[in-house]
């Protein structure tokens, strides 16, 4: 007689959709939600089947499911036709077709993190500065003390 043991025993979790308490065993949503999203899914692969050059507005217009859903499964890739889909961008919502941002905010975030990673240089560079300034002031403090004991 066979029986079966899950590897993975459930864990006691608040389901991220609805926020109801659930034996999560590796679905990461409760029961309901788990269809409902899988539900959603098919849906979606189906629709995206028979529309290859639909966009993520023409994805949640035609399915009734959320663009949250839309959007992860093609910035997942999980389209034999992703390229052709376009969806939008998660910082400006233009459309894009690829990635999670389109280029212009790709840009920008790229150039925030260059300025915050050279700003924290500079501020390094004058903590440095004023550390070193601090030292030959008391340094020089202490010869004019050592002098003036003299
Ligand atoms: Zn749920
Ligand atoms: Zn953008």
């Amino acid at each position: 007689m066979l029986t079966y043991r899950s590897k993975n025993r459930p864990v006691l979790k608040n389901c991220p959709l609805c926020g109801k308490l659930y034996a999560d065993a590796g679905s990461g949503a409760c029961q309901k939600c788990y269809n409902a999203l899988r539900d959603y899914e098919l849906e979606i692969k189906k629709y995206v089947e028979a529309n290859p050059n639909c966009s993520a507005r023409d994805i949640v217009k035609n399915t009734g499911a959320p663009l949250a859903i839309a959007s992860r499964m093609i910035q997942n890739g999980q389209f034999a036709m992703s390229g052709k889909i376009s969806y939008p961008c998660s910082k400006c919502g233009k459309l894009i077709h690829a990635g999670v941002y389109c280029s212009e905010c790709q840009q920008a975030i790229q150039q925030a993190t260059a300025n915050a990673n050279r700003l924290a240089q500079e501020h390094k560079l004058k903590k440095l500065a004023d550390k070193k300034k601090a030292k030959e002031k008391s340094s020089g403090l202490n010869i004019i003390k050592i002098l003036r004991g003299k």
